[in-house]
């Protein structure tokens, strides 16, 4: 696997490739965006519907690589999400994450030789009162700490890992061509793939790397392939809407202050093709049968829906779809992997 990391996870993995430095890797400033924009909209709006008098339930005619990651990881859970629409609350840890990758991505409106650290540390407050203005929602997240003590600490852990990135890239040496891209492309079977690229560097060679931040840690190795499943997601996106294959993936742990790449070639990206097919295939077999199977896992303990769950005493919501018997052998919900 052409996998490599750098700080603390480097060298953990073979065929382990060249470590990328700040800047140093032919992705210069000033390049010019060879990757399509589209106008920015609701990237999760993959829900289903209801067709001819309600007689049959479209599946979603789209896939987003976190609801991609949902079906695999827990059918029953894609189900609580994307058809009943259940309500989830929000989380400190993710909303740090939408706060980081809001203050990453408005740094790059300074001038190169200002994108420092105490500038970038400086735009937090002003990115979190955004942020509260925009998802009200989140200000539940301190209700109970009115002396703003919790705030204090979570705002400069935001800090700290605004801060890490200087040490894993180097802004003041970047020109993303596109920041926050909305991408989406349709496959020839319909299926349209949409999603948010954080950061897209072009080469003035022409060669496109796609960049995600992480506010947590770096998995395991062996854990990699889940990492990466996002990354080729994007890639398989933008190869189908301009023909090229991206030169390199690069995802920034800011948690631990590791960089993870990976330099896909074509039968990657057609792998994840067929793979994104098959689970298409199984989304659309469990829309129309309500068949939605729990798998639970350690990550139940990140899912708001124990309630509703069969796996902990709970009982689903009545299935909002009209559904129709399975022909045989029931809807194919094993366990299906990243790749
Ligand atoms: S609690 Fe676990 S098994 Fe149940 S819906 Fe959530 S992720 Fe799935």
């Amino acid at each position: 696997m052409e996998t490599s990391t750098e700080g603390a996870a480097a060298g953990c993995g073979s065929d382990v490739a060249p470590v990328t430095g700040p800047a140093a890797d032919g992705f210069p400033a000033g390049a010019d965006s060879t990757v399509a924009t589209v106008e920015a909209g609701a990237v999760e709006a993959d829900a289903v519907a209801v067709a001819d008098g309600a007689r049959a339930a479209i599946p979603p005619a789209s896939l987003s690589p976190s609801r991609a990651s949902d079906f695999m990881q827990c059918p029953l859970l894609y189900r609580f999400r994307v058809i009943d629409r259940l309500p989830e609350k929000p989380s400190a840890a993710a909303t740090k994450g939408t706060l980081v990758h809001a203050v990453l991505e408005r740094l790059f409106d300074a001038p190169a030789a200002e994108r420092t650290a105490p500038r970038a540390k400086s735009l937090v407050p002003g990115q979190w009162e955004r942020l509260r203005e925009s998802r009200p929602e989140v200000v539940e997240l301190f209700a109970d700490d009115p002396e703003g003590v919790r705030l204090a600490t979570w705002l400069g852990e935001a800090e700290q890992l605004v801060e890490r990135w200087f040490g894993l890239e180097d802004p003041t040496r970047l020109e993303p061509a596109e920041r926050e891209l909305f991408v989406e492309a349709e496959l020839d079977s319909g299926l349209r793939l949409r999603g948010i690229i954080d950061r897209v560097d072009v080469a003035p060679t022409g060669e496109v790397r796609i960049v995600d931040y992480k506010t947590g840690k770096a998995p395991r190795p062996e854990y990699a392939e889940g990492a990466l499943f996002q990354m080729k997601f994007y890639a398989l996106v933008v190869w189908r809407l301009k023909g090229v294959v991206p030169r390199r993936l690069q995802l920034v742990y800011l948690g631990s202050g590791d960089v993870l790449t990976y330099d896909p070639v074509l039968a990657d990206l057609e792998r994840v093709e067929r793979k994104l097919l098959a689970l298409w295939e199984a989304i659309r077999l469990a829309t129309e049968t309500g068949e939605w199977r729990p798998r639970p896992t350690k990550l139940c303990g990140w899912c708001d829906h124990q309630a509703h769950c069969p796996e902990f005493g709970g009982t689903p919501p009545p299935y909002p779809l009209p559904v129709r018997v399975a022909e045989s052998g029931g809807v194919p919900q094993g366990r299906m992997g990243p790749d």
